[in-house]
């Protein structure tokens, strides 16, 4: 592999179908499988990944937004598209895009019910959310006749699945919640398939559900993370592959005194005789947040950790390199998957692995790596 020149995020979709196939094998054969490919597919590169993920056994994708789903089609994306936060603002999108909408309260139902009947719509296929506990989005198991009733009263949208989100399927001590938000969602479903007469698909585990909660995985699961590289927990992550590595190289090389500052308010002060410090063409602008400033973050240089030091400017960031041996225009790693992942530089800034990748910015370079 050539050695990064400037700040790139390479996306090795080989690794994505490595994690693909882990997260199936994990599945009963005829279980379904959504791709979540919102907020760029969580940094990446949302039309890449999910024109590659299309050829693959994949029936579903999400996002969180009818825009993004609406850039997904322009890329040539024909899967069918749930869009997790549907906004009644949005409904000329859905539609032109041929998305289909969560329906998560009595507002969004009943606005897009007149929408679709005004649209001449027939069977426009729509997706009921409920909440179960995680108390963001969904109806309540209470609303289920309401929901039967306005859905009956009309021919222009038809329920195509039912679903709901675990609050902790990655934290086992929460295991007695999750198994009741489970048992809660069952009998949502089986009320609601009974009053309205079909059997929608039924959905309810992200990533850390699929491995922790097979009975959570229902008629279909959706997986974000997971395909991304990340397991949120040691073990798993050791089967995943990360998919992205941020790359950059050493601008400039300064050597400072003992008292000397580096970079704005003068936030790192030397207090050895002689320190290294190499500047990075990245910065805050490119998704280096300012929580990594400050020695809570480094990066890799020639297999050494450099901490980034003083506070992180929004184009560069600082690094102490006293001690190893590099020159300017060598290659540096923020992560990948090998040498440091991402998970341990977020967790090392008190934040995780989806906050840090979902961040990186648009003005990085993506480079596409497939065998
Ligand atoms: C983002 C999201 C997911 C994906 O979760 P991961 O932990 O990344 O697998 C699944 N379902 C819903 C509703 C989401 O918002």
């Amino acid at each position: 592999m050539p050695k990064a020149q400037e700040t790139i995020l390479e996306i090795d979709l080989n690794a994505l179908r490595h994690n693909f196939e882990y997260l199936k094998s994990k599945l009963k054969s005829n279980t379904k499988f959504l791709a979540v490919v919102k907020a760029f597919a969580y940094g990446n590169d949302a039309e890449e990944i999910a024109r590659y993920l299309q050829h693959l056994d994949i029936d579903y994708f999400a996002v969180a937004y009818a825009n993004e789903g609406a850039a997904l089609r322009q890329a040539g994306v024909t899967k069918p598209i749930l869009v997790l936060h549907t906004l009644a603002v949005n409904f000329d999108v859905v539609l032109e895009n041929c998305l289909e909408p969560n329906l998560y309260n009595a507002k969004i139902l009943n606005e897009f019910i007149a929408f679709t009947e005004a649209e001449n719509q027939n069977e426009y296929p729509v997706h009921i959310k409920f909440n179960t506990g995680l108390n963001r989005l969904g109806f309540w198991e209470n609303d289920v006749d309401y929901i039967v009733s306005k859905l009956k009263a009309t021919s222009a949208v038809k329920v195509k699945s039912l679903f709901s989100h675990l609050a902790a399927s990655e934290d086992l001590n929460e295991r007695d919640f999750t198994l009741r938000q489970i048992a809660s969602f069952k009998e949502i479903a089986e009320n609601f398939s009974k009053a309205i007469g079909y059997q929608p698909i039924l959905h309810m585990t992200n990533t850390s559900g699929i491995l922790n909660y097979p009975e959570a995985h229902f008629d279909m699961v959706r997986s974000g993370i997971g395909l991304y590289g990340f397991g949120n927990s040691e073990k798993e992550s050791t089967y995943l592959k990360p998919i992205a590595s941020l790359k950059t190289v050493i601008s400039q090389i300064h050597q400072i005194e003992k008292g000397e500052s580096v970079g704005y308010n003068r936030a790192y002060k030397s207090d050895a005789l002689f320190t290294k410090t190499a500047t990075l063409p990245l910065g805050h602008a490119d998704g280096i947040s300012r929580i990594y400033g400050n020695g809570k973050g480094f990066v890799i240089i020639h297999g050494k950790r450099a901490p980034i030091i003083g506070n992180v400017c929004m184009d560069m960031i600082m690094v102490n390199i006293t001690g190893i041996d590099c020159k300017e225009g060598d290659e540096v790693i923020i992560f990948d998957g090998e040498t440091t992942s991402a998970e341990t530089l977020a967790e090392g800034a008190g934040t995780i692995s989806y906050e840090l990748i979902t961040s990186i910015s648009q003005r990085v370079k993506r480079v596409i790596l497939k065998s």
